[in-house]
């Protein structure tokens, strides 16, 4: 018999965790399926590259809840399963295991996939990419004094990679296929340098305008063949962005580009169905325009706008983008959108280690990052899309609230 739920949420990460709970707080009274693709429950993903890396914590104490929580919340769950398909007609969902079930309302929160370099040797061992817990163990249990770690490209989750290698002694090169400092197309040249000079000073070597051709080994990787030189290796992550995971959507017939579009109540071209996360490229009416966000704050409050939606609230994405990073001893917050190409206004001095950029276009502040200075979260927030001289913004006699 095909079983049928109020709701049926389709990926069981950040936002698929946090949308049942969402409902259940909005009082929601229909039944919930949670259908995820991961062996685990929900977790914190963020906790991957930090947490468990540098210090081995348990992934289990990463989880958003328990697994008895979501029996306690009437939650029917499908850990370890993944949706095959969805036939919006007949509003079914087919499982990997050929099982069927009914929904009123799907929501799809099946997340990114890190894209791969399609090279030579890119199956041996030793080679990973890192989304899930499966990996960020793996990678782990590879760290030990005198390992030779290769980061292919210089993201986000690259750098962490890199930071939690060398908190275990390993030998750690990061190979660019530019000639730029990493995260310089995010951050811009100054801010990127920044980032350089900090994983240099704690033993990182760069290796740039490298692309990389091949991975060589008879089982394991032993080499990262690359455009300038051969670099031996004993493990290899692969880091170099991630797409949206958009085939179940896809094969809903759902309009995509660039992820699914949804507007600004996170609904999809399919009445009953929505999406959230890194999945959704979304109307944001804050800064009217439309945005794929991939960082966790974006899927918590995508998925408490989607609960609000599917609860006959009004919620709506009005708000901006935010992130965080920790490396080192450098930690930071980032909030708004800025280009590479904007004014980049410093209050503090940088080498001090504590300090607060601003991202200028137009006179308008585009994006604010607190490193190793908190507390200014609303305030900086508040100044997104605000006119502020580059004088005032780097003045530290004005205070941050009264900019
Ligand atoms: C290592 C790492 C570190 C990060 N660090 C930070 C950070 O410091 N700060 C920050 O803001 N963000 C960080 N992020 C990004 C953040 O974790 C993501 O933006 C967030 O997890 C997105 O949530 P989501 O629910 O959209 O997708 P996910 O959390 O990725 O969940 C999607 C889930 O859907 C499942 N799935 C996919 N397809 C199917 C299917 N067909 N059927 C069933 N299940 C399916 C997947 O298995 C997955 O579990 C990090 C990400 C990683 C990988």
């Amino acid at each position: 018999m095909t079983q049928e739920f109020g709701t049926v949420v389709i990926g069981a990460g950040i936002g698929g965790g946090t949308v049942v709970e969402s409902l259940r707080e909005a009082g929601y009274p229909a039944s919930i399926a949670l259908v995820g693709a991961d062996p685990a429950a929900p977790y914190y993903r963020p906790d991957l590259s930090k947490k468990v890396m540098l210090e081995g914590s348990d992934p289990a104490d990463s989880a958003l809840r328990g697994e008895e929580w979501y029996g306690a919340h009437d939650v029917s769950t499908f850990f370890g399963t993944e949706v095959s398909s969805i036939d919006p007609a007949a509003r079914t969902v087919t499982l990997d295991d050929g099982e069927q079930i009914r929904y009123g309302q799907a929501i799809l929160a099946t997340g990114s996939t890190p894209r791969t370099l399609g090279v030579p040797g890119e199956q041996l061992a030793n080679v990973h990419t890192l989304r899930d817990v499966g990996d960020a163990v793996a990678i782990r249990s590879q760290f030990g004094k005198g390992k030779k770690v290769a980061v292919i490209g210089g993201g986000w989750i690259g750098l962490e990679v890199a930071a939690a290698a060398r908190s275990h002694d390993c030998d750690v090169t990061v190979i660019l296929h530019t000639d730029e400092s990493p995260l310089s197309s995010v951050l811009g040249r100054e801010l990127g340098q920044h980032f350089e000079e900090l994983h240099e000073k704690n033993g990182v070597t760069f290796l740039k305008q490298a692309d990389t051709t091949s991975f060589v080994g008879s089982t394991a990787v032993e080499a990262v063949e690359t455009s300038v030189g051969s670099v031996p290796v004993d493990l290899v992550v692969i880091g170099i962005g991630a797409d949206p995971t958009v085939e179940t959507a896809a094969s809903a017939g759902l309009k995509t580009d660039d992820g699914v579009l949804v507007d600004e109540h996170m609904r999809t071209s399919d009445g009953s169905i929505l999406a959230i996360g890194d999945l959704a490229n979304a109307q944001n009416i804050l800064r009217g325009e439309r945005l794929r966000i991939e960082h966790w704050d974006n899927a918590v409050r995508q998925a408490e706008v989607a609960a609000s939606t599917i609860t006959g609230g009004n919620r709506a994405y009005d708000w901006q983008p935010y992130f965080y990073t920790d490396q080192y001893d450098l930690g930071m917050e980032y909030v708004g959108r800025g280009s590479a190409g904007d004014e980049v206004v410093l209050r503090g001095d940088k080498s001090s280690g504590e300090f607060i950029v601003f991202w200028r276009r137009d006179g308008r502040v585009t994006a604010a990052m607190n490193v190793n200075v908190w507390d200014y979260g609303d305030e900086l927030r508040a100044l997104i899309g605000k006119e502020v001289s580059a004088e005032r913004l780097g003045d530290e006699q004005v205070p941050v609230g009264e900019l």
